[in-house]
């Protein structure tokens, strides 16, 4: 984008007389702005201006004087706007000033002499020059020549005839479409592919122009004339379009009505002239105040045509040409004026550029084909715009069996074709949704019949998996954290070496020795889940698996009591007996397979042997003519018997090895019997401990009691069965031990079945044991402890119910536990 104002420049025409001294002056100082002054006689001064003003400065860009010729002018005012046009910005250059002024002269030029061609024809001669010059680019040059004569525009080259009137002429309208650029209906637009062509235009349209002449001056019109060089320009091979308009306007005079003397209709033309300048200078009145909304272009038709150079998308440049005589001065100081009101005008010339769809089409379709040449080139084949029903039967296919095979490294190949490709997707796409459909109906079919539950949705599904997996972790998780603290347990318990009886004697369940906190720590990590324990127990034989589920069910404390149970059992021994005899039995199994395979590959290497000594006796009788012995020699003979030993000693082996086998066998389940048997005799022993645990400890909170085996959901829903079910004293029996403090009380209500299950004991009231501790002080300390929370339960019994009750139900918590005797109550 170009940002400038309009370029202002004066020409001075030479006087018809001789020139008058004094009237005005040019400085043309480098430094500064060229300025002329326009110096007022004495006489005019006191009847011109009221001001006595004897002197007027005007500035311009650049001051022509009388000597000043044609290629000057043309070299420092149009030659630069013909190349801002040749460089894609449209252009203005118009001619302002009276009558006879040299308006017509600057513009188009004088008639007699070649050197006084004006702007038009050397600017045609300029931009064909730089046509030629330039081929990087196709240019195509278009003219039109308009002129506007009251009000109405008139096309000048209107080749059909040569008008006698301007009349004759095709009327040219303004059209404006909304974004308001101005068409110029009937304006003919002419290419001109040489400089001379244009010129022959030029002199066309100055012939018709010439009709109108006017008696005040056959030289010059009472109209304006717009000539105008079209040029566009593109790249080769680009889609897009650089257009660019050069005006050369030579308006009409300037000049006041009162100065022209005429009367009747050459008053009506001077005033439609000046009318039409009068609004150019509102125009240009209006374009130079700043915050103006709104320029009166719509007031003529000039201002119309000339929008776009007047404060538009436009490198304007106006002359103001000057004829400097004494009568003249006025009409001169009033040109000066308006060029310095014109001066202060501010255009944005930008790039006219368009892109031609035409053009883009035709490109695309030239790179289309050129690439279909390249891929019929590539890969040898010519390719049609669709596929043929034999290749889209053939794909089908390949999908069909694509789908059908099972391997999962199996690949649809269809090669680098795209229409394939696509044509592949689009398929598997029907495949699919014809498959959504026939289930939904399914689905739909089989709810209305069945009325069945839906099946889970994908998404569900998801989430279901999601939660599982991360379940397993943490599974595993604790698993570990679990065997971590089995470990120390089963190392606390070692150290403890508690012994069994007098634990039973102490009427309290196995309890945890060693760090209380450590204990604590423990319970609370090994709360959250009994999974850990289906880990811990995983890896039983399959028939103790089956026959004792409920031992993978164990909680800790249990698995603890059961391990010193088992460990203290007398079938115990006979366990490991069989382990050991087991195991024995298994590397013998072993050692005997090994042995059976090295007999078999012996028995294999003799019978090749002697095979091949067959073989060689058979070739050496006929190489020799000699008779095949009927009888083995004494070689084979020896192989043979090594044969028939080995065979031996194989068979003996395979029976041995059935026989260990079945022993084995036995002995696996033998111990799973004797397994199941422990379990069973241990189940029956925890119960014992329990019962016995309610009836010798009577500050027992029932409420608090725990089964000792079923952890799980349905247990404690048995057990809330049990407690609710106060006729079940026998289901009541086996519930272990209560918590022997309010506090755990408090802590057992609210804590997991597994952590219930752990034989507890308050955790802040057991004396820190250290190394010295010794177990009998323990069980001294829970007996006190024992008989302590027993008095306090008989004092909350007195507080809470009649003496006679009390005393009753003083005989009774010495067999029930509390919840028995509230039950009761
Ligand atoms: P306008 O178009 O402003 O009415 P013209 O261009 O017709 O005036 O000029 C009037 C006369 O003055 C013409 O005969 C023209 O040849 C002559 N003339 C104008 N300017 C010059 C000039 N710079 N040098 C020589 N003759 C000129
Ligand atoms: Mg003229």
């Amino acid at each position: 984008m170009v940002k400038q104002t309009i370029q202002i420049f004066a020409r001075v025409k030479p006087p018809v007389r001789k020139h008058q001294q004094g009237i005005y002056s040019i400085d043309e100082d480098e430094k500064l702005i060229p300025s002329l002054e326009i110096i007022l006689p004495r006489d005019l001064a006191d009847g011109f201006v009221n001001n006595k003003r004897e002197s007027y400065k005007f500035k311009f860009q650049r001051i022509f004087d009388q000597d000043a010729n044609q290629e000057t002018v043309f070299e420092n005012i149009a030659k630069p706007v013909a190349g801002s046009v040749l460089a894609g910005y449209n252009g203005t250059i118009f001619a302002y000033g009276q009558t006879g002024s040299g308006k017509t002269f600057t513009i188009t030029g004088g008639a007699e002499r070649y050197s006084d061609r004006g702007i038009i024809p050397r600017t045609l001669s300029y931009i064909f020059e730089q046509l030629q010059k330039d081929s990087s680019k196709i240019y195509t040059t278009h003219i039109s020549y308009l002129e506007i004569y009251n009000e109405c525009g008139y096309d000048l080259l209107d080749p059909r005839h040569e008008a006698s009137s301007l009349e004759d002429l095709p009327k040219v309208t303004i059209l404006e479409d909304p974004d308001q650029n101005i068409h110029l209906k009937n304006l003919t637009l002419h290419q001109a592919t040489t400089e001379e062509e244009a010129l022959n235009l030029l002199f066309l349209g100055d012939t018709n122009r010439m009709i109108a002449e006017t008696p005040m001056n056959q030289a010059s019109t009472r109209s304006h004339c717009i000539f105008t060089i079209h040029l566009s320009s593109k790249e080769p091979g680009s889609a897009t379009v650089r257009h660019a308009k050069l005006h050369l306007v030579d308006l009409a005079g300037s000049e006041r009505v009162a100065k022209t003397g005429v009367g009747g209709h050459l008053l009506t033309e001077a005033k439609y002239i000046n009318l039409s300048l009068h609004y150019l200078e509102q125009v240009i009145i209006a374009l130079s105040e700043k915050h103006r909304s709104h320029i009166p272009y719509r007031n003529s038709m000039m201002t119309s045509v000339l929008r776009d150079s007047l404060g538009g998308n436009c490198m304007t440049t106006m002359i103001a040409t000057l004829s400097l005589e004494k009568r003249n001065l006025d009409e001169s100081i009033s040109t000066c004026r308006f060029a310095q009101r014109v001066a202060l005008i501010k255009n944005e010339a930008v790039l006219n550029e368009e892109i031609n769809p035409r053009l883009v089409i035709k490109r695309l379709q030239k790179e289309i084909q050129e690439l279909k040449d390249e891929l019929a080139m590539v890969t040898g084949e010519q390719r049609t715009e669709a596929l043929t029903e034999a290749e889209l039967l053939q794909l089908e296919k390949l999908i069909t069996s694509f789908l059908e095979d099972q391997d999962s490294d199996s690949r649809l190949e269809v090669g680098a074709d795209m229409r394939k490709v696509h044509h592949c997707f689009h398929h598997l796409k029907k495949l699919l949704n014809d498959k959504k459909i026939l289930e939904n109906n399914t689905v739909s079919s089989e709810s209305k019949d069945q009325d069945c539950q839906e099946p889970l949705k994908e998404e569900e599904y998801r989430k279901l998996r999601d939660i599982l997996k991360q379940r397993d972790n943490e599974i595993n998780i604790l698993v570990n954290m679990l065997k971590k603290e089995k470990k120390k347990a089963q190392e606390a318990l070692h150290l403890a070496g508690m012994d069994r009886r007098e634990f039973r004697q102490s009427q309290s369940p196995p309890f945890r020795l060693g760090n209380p906190e450590e204990g604590q720590r423990m319970r609370l990590s090994s709360a959250p889940s009994q999974a850990q324990d289906f880990s811990i127990l995983g890896k039983r034989s399959s028939l103790l698996h089956k026959k004792i589920g409920m031992r993978e069910e164990m909680s800790l404390g249990c698995q603890e009591a059961f391990e010193i149970f088992k460990r203290d059992h007398a079938d115990s021994v006979t366990i490991d007996d069989n382990k050991q005899i087991l195991k024995q039995r298994f590397s013998e199994a072993k050692a005997l397979g090994e042995s059976i395979n090295e007999a078999r590959s012996k028995i294999g290497h003799l019978k090749e042997e002697i095979t091949q000594r067959h073989i060689q006796q058979v070739a050496l009788g006929i190489s020799e003519n000699m008779a095949v012995p009927l009888m083995p020699d004494q070689q084979e003979e020896k192989l043979r018997s090594q044969l028939e030993e080995e065979k031996r000693r194989y068979k003996t082996m395979f029976t041995r090895l059935k026989a260990l086998k079945v022993e084995i066998e036995h002995l696996q389940l033998l111990m799973d019997k004797a397994k199941v048997k422990l379990q069973k005799e241990f189940e029956v022993w925890w119960a014992e401990e329990a019962t016995n645990l309610q009836v010798n400890s009577p500050a027992v909170n029932s409420l608090d009691h725990t089964k000792p085996f079923l952890q799980t959901s349905d247990s404690q829903h048995e057990r809330s069965q049990l407690l609710s079910n106060k006729s079940d004293v026998n289901a009541r029996k086996i519930l272990p031990s209560p918590c022997p403090s309010p506090h755990s009380q408090k802590q057992s209500s609210t804590s997991t079945p597994l952590e219930d299950s752990i034989p507890k004991r308050p955790v802040s009231s057991i004396p820190l044991t250290g190394d010295s501790q010794t177990d009998s002080d323990i069980i001294a300390f829970i007996k006190a402890r024992q008989s302590i929370l027993q008095k306090q339960y008989l004092q909350l019994l007195c507080s809470l119910f009649p003496k006679s009750a009390v005393s009753s139900a003083q005989a009774s918590t010495n067999r029930k536990g509390l919840s028995d005797v509230l039950v009761t109550r």
